[in-house]
């Protein structure tokens, strides 16, 4: 089943604001809220859909995901930690959206905050980079320095954020649960309001001597170096992954993937259809007449192409395996070249005179010193 557009369920442009989201997102909600609307079956469905939109376009890390990959930049195993318990549980995107429907209903606490146990490791995200290579290039394979801006986990912290030789300690707000339970009094009943530590931000730790390198962070932004291996017969579009050559992961997570998107310069002569080249070259009236031997630029060099006598415009020869390698090894695509039977012009008295004579014996009116076509058939019917 596809799935709709986050935004377009939100009913709010691509370029909203946090505030204009969570506004939209509210409307709905309350809408379509279950308790709201016990006999339409079709509410829960929405009521879903619109917690789930709203659980992507209100963090402003997975939104941008959600814009670069669409859905996919959202799912489990694109990055396992942002979406941690999400659709588990068979509540689908009820979880998070439940904080917000208390707030909404009984005039909660702090708004969009979210009650989670304390926050394990987290996989880095995906980073995509556009590289653009030459269609030659792309034929052939190459090798490409490219220099990638990401985070890395920190050298001198090795990620835990706390100064050589320190530690984090544990949270004293909430105990390292990474949580704060509230109790609420209304005219409903009495509720409890879990929600996630101010101080510690979840973490259930503190540092309390943040690492000199990160400021406590536990990475550092670094550009760095990646040699990537073109293979050769990759087409335009085509996507490659480096494992583990994306952002640095969290508290000890791993880090994500690099993902090197391919574009290919197209090329001034050559035309590629999967492993086949097209091309076109001009031959003379007289040559295609005639026949001749022409040399052609093919992929790998200059090419004779035999022209042979009698070749009409517009017929194509094939050149085996003179085209684009196949990706996994095993032969060649076929260069194919269509030939284009260029009318002469600017032709001087001598050229003109024995076009004439040619004329002349394959009996083909021409030009005004003869009768047209048309005319000789008005002479015929007495016109
Ligand atoms: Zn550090
Ligand atoms: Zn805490």
């Amino acid at each position: 089943m596809n799935k709709r557009d986050y935004y377009e369920i939100l009913g709010v442009p691509r370029n909203a604001s946090e505030s204009e989201i969570r506004k939209a997102y509210r409307k709905l909600a309350r809408k379509y809220h279950p308790d709201a609307n016990p006999d339409d079956p079709n509410a829960e469905e929405k009521f879903k859909e619109v917690n789930e939109a709203y659980e992507v376009l209100s963090d402003p890390e997975k939104r941008s995901r959600y814009d670069q990959f669409g859905h996919a930049g959202t799912q489990t195993g694109f990055d396992p930690g942002g979406f941690g318990g999400f659709g588990e549980g068979g509540f689908g995107g009820f979880g998070t959206g439940f904080d917000d429907i208390f707030d909404m209903f009984f005039g909660g606490m702090s708004s969009g905050q979210r009650a989670q146990t304390r926050r394990g490791p987290e996989r880095g995200n995906d980073l995509r980079f556009d590289l653009e290579i030459t269609f030659e290039e792309a034929a052939f394979g190459t090798e490409k320095e490219i220099r990638v801006p990401r985070t890395e986990k920190c050298p001198t912290c090795d990620g835990t954020g706390a100064r050589p030789g320190t530690t984090p300690s544990a949270c004293t707000a909430c105990g390292g649960t990474g949580q704060v339970r509230t109790t609420q009094r209304t005219p409903f009943g009495q509720f409890v309001n879990i929600r996630t530590c101010e101080r510690c931000g979840g973490e259930g730790w503190v540092i309390e001597s943040p690492c000199p390198e990160c400021g406590g962070n536990g990475r550092v932004r670094r550009t760095r170096k990646i040699k990537v291996k073109i293979p050769a017969g990759v087409d335009d579009g085509s996507r490659l992954r480096i494992g583990g050559g994306g952002e640095a992961g969290i508290r000890g997570g791993p880090p994500g993937d690099l993902y090197v998107f391919v574009t290919v310069k197209p090329h001034p002569l050559f035309e590629r259809q999967g492993h086949n080249i097209l091309s076109e070259v001009e031959v003379g009236l007289a040559q295609a007449a005639l026949g001749t031997e022409i040399e052609i630029p093919t992929l790998g060099g200059k090419a004779e192409l035999k022209i042979p006598e009698g070749t009409q415009h517009g017929t194509t020869f094939r050149l085996r395996g003179k085209g684009i390698p196949h990706l996994r090894g095993g032969g060649r695509g076929d260069h194919y070249v269509k030939v284009k039977v260029k009318t002469p012009t600017k032709l001087s008295k001598k050229e003109k005179e024995l076009l004439r004579e040619f004329a002349r014996l394959r009996k083909e009116p021409v030009g005004s010193d003869e009768k047209g076509f048309f005319q000789k058939m008005r002479d015929a019917l007495g016109g």
